[in-house]
């Protein structure tokens, strides 16, 4: 048997000898081409412990928490939790799935700035004390339903002022008033949230954020507060030299307002950092149509003489593993599955397409591709914080399977990390690949 079993189990197939995702994946497809040709998706464990290798050894001083959010898979959960990593909920539901892997509730965040009083009532039943808060409103309904609650206020950043339609976090000023109520109401503040989007490419954002950040604390410490924990938030797409930037670009700030001597705990909130590398999504092309495109970019009728574009209908689409589109994810290119693709083959200006036949339902606006046949299979790397978790809330269509896997030397890298089999990854059935 392969996938996973139920809620909490799941089977890891160990890649040994010189197998690799690759041959994982060419024998899934073909499998699937000689039953129903669905999607599947394909999870490389490994790439959990790169990342987190990378992080450490980058931002040694900042700790991650991870948002459960961005992949809720419980092998990703029990892995991250198994290497010490702390996790940011949204929710009653990722509250209480982080707490079946075992994780202290010291090391969980409950986020968010408008959360329903019975998560709130939740997380102090189970002793989760931190968290954020940006509005009167919501300090009013954490003062009445949990007594021990030790705030992050969640500061605004201009990144988000210009991007986002809706703004989360308050102003400086806002934060002084906020501080002052808490004070009033017995509510404990402990320190400072900020989000600075990965779409942000400008990292001054950083110096403005981090001197704002040191007013709040200085403001919270002037009211008696005991500010301890910076979260600098999330926005690290995964790269390592994204991640180099962004250190080169705090560690002076961090220096300075922040320095370690002032035992100030800063926390990070990596999501697309850790998970998008390690799941890889295979689709099967169930038809095409040529088209040309007018003037416009809309398709029409294709006459001699215009420039041919192919539109491609997938075995899954928004409504299924892309749903990342439809929350505004960009879904990069695909490479296609063949086995004889000689290098100088032409390629066709190309669409992708979901079944369903809905407007909506366009996974790639516009990629380049050799002409494809009907049964060809796509291959869509770093779909692993995609939302593909989240499928069933907005359809009732099938997952796509997922399969497991680990190579033999992250799988003894785990061991070395301190992870074994009968400590912390007790659902974690390791079987060797191919039986
Ligand atoms: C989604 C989310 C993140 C993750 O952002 P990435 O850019 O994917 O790392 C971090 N923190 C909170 C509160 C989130 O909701």
């Amino acid at each position: 048997m392969k996938g996973f079993t139920d809620e909490l189990n799941y089977i890891v197939e160990l890649l040994e000898g010189g197998t690799t995702l690759e041959d994982v994946i060419d024998n899934h497809i073909y499998e699937q081409a000689l039953a129903e040709k669905n999607a599947f998706v394909v999870a490389d464990l490994g790439a959990l412990l790169q990342q987190h290798v990378l992080w450490q050894s980058t931002l040694p001083l900042v700790r991650p928490f991870y948002p459960v959010k961005c992949n809720s898979s419980p092998a990703v959960i029990e892995i991250l939790a198994a290497l010490g990593v702390g996790f940011v909920c949204a929710n009653k539901a990722e509250v209480s799935m982080v707490l079946n892997h075992d994780v202290s509730p010291e090391n969980i965040i409950l986020s968010g700035v408008c959360k329903q009083q019975s998560h709130i009532k939740h997380a102090a039943k189970n002793g989760i004390n931190y968290l954020v808060c940006d509005n009167e409103a919501e300090l009013g309904k954490i003062a009445r339903v949990h007594p021990n609650a030790k705030l992050l206020l969640q500061l605004c950043t201009e990144a988000q002022t210009e991007e986002a339609s809706m703004v989360f976090g308050c102003s400086l000023k806002s934060c002084r008033h906020l501080l002052e109520a808490a004070k009033e109401l017995g509510v404990d503040v402990v320190g400072v949230v900020f989000q600075v989007p990965a779409s942000c490419k400008d990292l001054q954002v950083y110096a403005h954020a981090l001197s704002d950040a040191r007013c709040v604390f200085d403001m919270g410490e002037e009211l008696g507060f005991k500010m301890e924990i910076l979260d600098i938030g999330s926005g690290f797409s995964g790269s390592e030299y994204q991640l180099k930037q962004t250190h080169a670009a705090i560690r002076p700030l961090l220096e300075a307002y922040f320095p370690v001597m002032s035992g100030v705990r800063v926390i990070a909130e990596p999501g697309t950092f850790y998970v998008s590398s390690s799941f890889t999504l295979v689709v099967n092309v169930l038809g095409k149509k040529l088209v040309a495109k007018d003037l416009h970019g809309e398709p029409k009728e294709l006459t001699p003489s215009d420039e041919p574009e192919f539109l491609y209908y997938l075995s899954d689409g928004v409504f299924g593993s892309f749903v990342g589109k439809l929350l505004g994810n960009i879904i990069p290119s695909p490479t296609v599955h063949k086995i004889s693709l000689s290098a100088d083959e032409p390629v066709f200006s190309s669409s992708l397409w979901g079944p369903s036949c809905d407007a909506l339902d366009q996974v790639v606006e516009h990629c380049l591709l050799p002409e494809l046949s009907v049964g060809d299979w796509l291959i869509f790397k770093n779909m692993g914080a995609s939302g593909h978790e989240e499928t069933a809330v907005i359809s009732d269509s099938e997952k796509p399977p997922m399969y497991y896997t680990i190579s033999e030397s992250s799988w003894f890298e785990m061991q070395e990390a301190g992870i074994s089999l009968d400590n912390t990854m007790k659902n974690f059935s390791l079987v060797p690949y191919g039986l």
